[in-house]
């Protein structure tokens, strides 16, 4: 293999690069990126990055967007000169890829270039769900840097705010957050009757949910949003009307309803698309030369949306990239974190409808915590607040449980 495109310069685009270099890939290297910043970390956004001050000049103009020092925001960066000299890549950054022509080995850019590659990372992540209808000035989603550097400012601007939050998944718990430590009055509206019970099952997700409460914020359940008001010269957010017609007045809205996997461009390239590129269990998609990772890829059935998932799915896809067949399996355990009102919340495993949690140290009254699921009589997950060293070791006792026998 001569020449490899990257397409998404984020996490899993990164973790794809250095890859391909670790594992002696000494080809030409592309990696395009619709943003104009080289990698940073997304965590931070919706947490610290909010809450910390401003520890750099608002205006993200620079001269050249890809040699901006994103160090001195709250230390996003996820590389550095250093590595980026070692990489030995062109880097395409505020570009677009647009089309992909397996047959023709070629991508189209919103440049007017056009790529031609022997193989293809697949690394475009995922875009944030909006509401219908226009978004009126203070309402906001939060993906990217830009998204992030917006909400701050109209977070930060004046005195004590209405704040209310829309969705009460990640975004929505760990802004809610963020927004009560800035001392705003903080309301969360969300759709179903309770947070986060698909990835913590009923009971967990109930004691997470206590969480909000115990800062002041108030979470409306069950209800939907059936659209925002503005008013003024500027058409500024002044509420946000529920589908049972009650309004909330509002100074800044957020809204967290969740992503979809950003495969638009792909429409029309015979690749399998469906929540995802679908791949099979070596995150490698029909055409062997083309692999994907992170947020947008569809791995043997799921789509997983965390840090740790697309750093270990690139290393799985270069793997199998290189080797032209799918000679690796993902079969790493999901993990993720959140961080909500002081509190670190840990979770790996897999949960499904029907595993019990048990309650293994600590107490849910004090926020601190570790619960085992179990079904069958074996675990299935762990879940932790703010009980972070037992947690790793039955996220590595389960690890070693759920993995397969080596085979002979
Ligand atoms: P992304 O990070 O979405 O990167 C995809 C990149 O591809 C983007 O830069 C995008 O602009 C680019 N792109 C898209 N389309 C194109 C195209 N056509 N051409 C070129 N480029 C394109 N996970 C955790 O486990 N714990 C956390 O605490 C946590 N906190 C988070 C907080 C926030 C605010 C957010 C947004 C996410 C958080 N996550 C967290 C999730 C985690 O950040 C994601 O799972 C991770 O970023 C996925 O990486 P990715 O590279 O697959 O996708
Ligand atoms: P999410 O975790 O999927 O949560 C979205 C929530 O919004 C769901 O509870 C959903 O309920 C609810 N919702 C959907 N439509 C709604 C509506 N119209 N009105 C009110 N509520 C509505 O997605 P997210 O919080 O937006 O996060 C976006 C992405 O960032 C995800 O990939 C997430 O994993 C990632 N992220 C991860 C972390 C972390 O791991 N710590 C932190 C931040 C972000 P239903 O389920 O009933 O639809």
């Amino acid at each position: 293999m001569k020449s490899v495109t990257v397409i998404g310069a984020s996490l899993a685009g990164l973790y794809a690069a250095r890859a391909l270099r670790a594992q002696g890939y000494d080809g030409r290297l592309t990696i395009v990126g619709a943003e104009p910043h080289r990698p940073y970390d997304r965590p931070p956004l919706s947490k610290e990055f909010l809450t910390a001050p401003a520890t750099t000049a608002e205006d993200p103009s620079t001269e050249d967007p890809s040699t901006e020092d994103l160090s001195t925001e709250g230390q996003l960066a996820l590389t550095d000169a250093e590595e980026v000299a070692g990489l030995d890549a062109e880097w395409l950054l505020g570009t677009r890829a647009t089309r992909l022509d397996p047959r023709q080995r070629t991508i189209r850019l919103d440049t007017g270039r056009t790529l031609t590659t022997d193989g293809v990372v697949l690394a475009t992540g995922a875009a944030p769900r909006r509401l219908p209808g226009p978004a009126p000035a203070g309402s906001h989603t939060l993906r990217t840097l830009d998204d992030a550097r917006a909400l701050r400012a109209d977070l930060t601007c004046g005195g004590p705010a209405r704040v209310v939050v829309i969705g009460g998944g990640f975004i929505g718990a760990e802004v809610a957050a963020s927004c009560a430590a800035l001392g705003h009055q903080v309301t969360v509206v969300e759709a179903a009757p309770l947070p986060l019970v698909p990835q913590l099952g009923y009971a967990m997700a109930e004691l997470c949910s206590r969480l909000h409460g115990d800062h002041g914020v108030a979470l409306r359940t069950g209800t939907g949003v059936r659209g925002l008001h503005s008013a003024g010269r500027d058409d500024r957010v002044t509420g946000v009307e529920l589908s049972d017609g009650r309004l909330l007045p509002a100074d800044v809205v957020v809204t967290g309803i969740g992503v979809r996997p950003a495969t638009d461009w792909l429409e029309g390239s015979g690749l399998p698309l469906g929540d995802g590129v679908r791949c099979d269990a070596g995150c490698v998609t029909p055409i062997p030369t083309i692999v994907a990772a992170g947020d947008v890829a569809h791995v043997a059935g799921a789509r997983a949306e965390h840090w740790t998932n697309a750093t270990e799915q690139a290393a799985t896809a270069v793997h199998n990239l290189l080797a032209g067949r799918t000679a690796r399996t993902h079969r790493a355990l999901p993990y993720f974190w959140s961080d909500q009102y002081g509190v670190r919340l840990q979770f790996a495993g897999h949960h499904r409808p029907g595993d019990v949690p048990r309650i293994v140290e600590g107490s849910p009254d004090d926020r601190s915590f570790l619960a085992r699921y179990e079904r069958d009589g074996r675990t299935t997950a762990v879940l932790a607040l703010n009980r972070p060293r037992p947690f790793m070791r039955l996220r590595r006792e389960l690890a070693r449980a759920t993995q397969p026998a080596p085979t002979a």
